[in-house]
Formats: structure tokens, sequence, C-alpha cells
């Protein structure tokens, strides 16, 4: 089958939501198509150099984050206390290495911090001041609060400051601004990761953590199925365990990655009322995309010539 044939891949997200046609400017538009396209480059040319799919994974999702488009790292959205407390978890397939921080703040690339916790500690998930103190002990600086800031992601916490409600960044109607960012990847070695990072909800409170860091529900890789970054409600994605559900129908149901995914968001997803999409690659180096949502931020290329950079539905 051609589709068994290898190939180096990567896939990127930069969150899904309720976003049309017509409620961005065209300005607004290139800005985010340019933030993408930069973030997939960067990664595809890092497995193209012989780089880990590890690396790259965290390549691209550090670029997303250093971008205030993006609710991850910088621009990460307001809390009801009006901080920023990040969440980002990164895992290997072929090892089934993960390393996850929740509840950070402070850091300016919560997935590197995720990487470090795979990598330099005993453990899979720190979380609040925990991490920050592995932080510390990992010598990282913390930026100040100013550096997260952004007006708009300001303005969309006064409107429900003070109330119990809280969102998705990207689920108002007047919110031009998508969220999360995720990467994911296959190698020379056809090794595949998967890296997700997020600011969360706007107005979270109680210490609320998403399915980002957390395995198998926002963020999962294993060869032997896939390498899985979602996006979207986060409480849904933890109830229905999407990223591990996805490897789930393909091990044990022996659906290929496309039918898998797509079974995922479309029906169970769909089934208990979650909204949102996810980026998918097999240890071939197929990928696959699927939203159940008005649009997701999304850009994918591999080295059969597939080139492809989208926002809306097609
Ligand atoms: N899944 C993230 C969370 O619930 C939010 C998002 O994808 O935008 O924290």
């Amino acid at each position: 089958m051609a589709q068994r044939s290898r190939k180096i891949a990567i896939a990127i997200h930069g969150g899904a939501g309720t976003l049309m046609k017509g409620m961005m400017t065209p300005e607004k538009e290139v800005e985010y198509k340019n933030a993408l396209q930069k973030a997939l480059d960067a990664g595809y040319q890092a497995i193209q150099s012989g780089k880990s799919s590890v690396d790259a994974t965290e390549l691209a999702v550090r670029i997303l984050e250093d971008s205030t488009l993006f609710n991850a790292g910088k621009g990460s959205v307001f809390t009801a206390d009006g901080t920023h407390e990040m969440d980002a978890a990164i895992m290997e397939g072929t090892t089934l290495n993960a390393g996850a921080v929740a509840l950070v703040n402070g850091i300016k690339n919560p997935i590197s911090l995720a990487r470090d916790v795979m990598e330099k500690s005993d453990h899979v998930l720190l979380a609040a001041d925990g991490a920050m103190e592995f932080a510390l002990k990992m010598g990282y600086e913390f930026e100040d609060p100013e550096y997260f800031y952004d007006e708009f992601r300001y303005q969309q916490w006064q409107e429900i400051r003070d109330t119990d409600q809280f969102q998705l960044d990207h689920s108002t109607k007047k919110d031009s601004k998508f969220g999360t960012v995720g990467a994911v990847a296959c190698d020379q070695q056809g090794t595949i990761a998967a890296a997700t990072s997020t600011g969360g909800m706007t107005n979270k409170r109680y210490g609320r953590i998403g399915d980002s860091p957390l395995i198998g529900s926002g963020n999962y890789a294993n060869n032997n199925t896939c390498a899985v970054s979602c996006t979207g409600s986060g409480e849904y994605f933890i109830r229905a365990v999407v990223a591990y559900d996805v490897s789930c129908l393909m091990e044990f149901k022996g659906l290929e990655l496309e039918q898998a995914a797509f079974e995922v968001v479309h029906h169970r997803m769909v089934r208990i009322g979650g909204d949102g999409g996810l980026i998918a690659v097999d240890k071939y180096g197929n990928l696959t995309m699927p939203f159940n949502t008005e649009g997701m931020y999304r850009a994918a290329k591999d080295s059969d010539g597939l080139s492809q950079l989208s926002i809306y539905k097609d």
C-alpha cells in the first residue's frame, strides 16, 4: 500500500473554535498564516536535517508560544485572578516517555519545561508550585506578568470577570483569536511525537487543569498507533480520553489513522457535546487534522509534497 511507505511529516495547530470566514480582517489572517508557516517550516526543517520528532515538535510549539496570536506562552488567557496559568505536555512514541506541567506561570516556554520533566525528572506531570520549584532547579528564568499580557486577552477576561463563567478563548462571537497550540511529527527514524501547550480557558479558577497536560487526553504518542495533539473544551477531551481513544481504535479495532481520528472527533465527541479538533500522525508519516468546530488553525507538510495551511472548513 502506498500509504505504508515512510515519509517525514509534521502537522501543527493553533486552536479550534467558532471562528468563521469574514470575522477576521485580511491583515490578521495573514499574520496568523505567517506565524503558522514559520512554526511549520522550522519543525519540518528540523526533522529534515535529522533531528528527532521530539525536537521538531518542541521547536514548532516554542515558536507558537512566542507569538501573542495564540493562547500559549506569551498571550495566554487570564485566570479569574488576573494571572496566567499554563499547561503543556510532550510525549515520544517509541519509549512512551512523557513529560507535562500544569498551572505554571512566568515560564516563557512551558513546552520546554514539560520536556525537562520528561528527560530530567523521574516524574511525568508536575503542577503549580512544585513545577515552579523544578523550573527554578533547572535554571529557568521567570518572566514578569507583563511579558504574557495581551490587550485582547485582557478584554476577553473583562467580559466575564467576576462571574462564574469560564470559556474557551475562542468561543465568543467577538473573538478573532484561537488558542491552544500543538504539533505532531514523524522523523527519519519513523519515531513519532506529540507536543501541546495552552493557557487554558479564560476566567478559569479552582486550579482548573485542562486536557492538554494530561497524557492520553489532550496529548499522546505511541509508535504502534499514532501521535495526537488536541484542542477544544478540555473537560470533554478529558472525559472522552480523546488522544488515547484514537490510539485504541487503531490498536484494538484495526482502524487506519484517519478513520480512528474521524470516529472520535465526529462521533464520540459529538455524542457528549464536545467541541474541538486534533492533529495526528502515524509512524508512516500519514497525517490527519479533523475538527467539529467552524475552524481550526492548522498546517501540515510531508516529504511526499503535502503542504497545507488552513483556518476554516474547506
Ligand atoms: N483544550 C484547552 C483546555 O481546555 C483549551 C483549548 O484547546 O483552547 O485547556
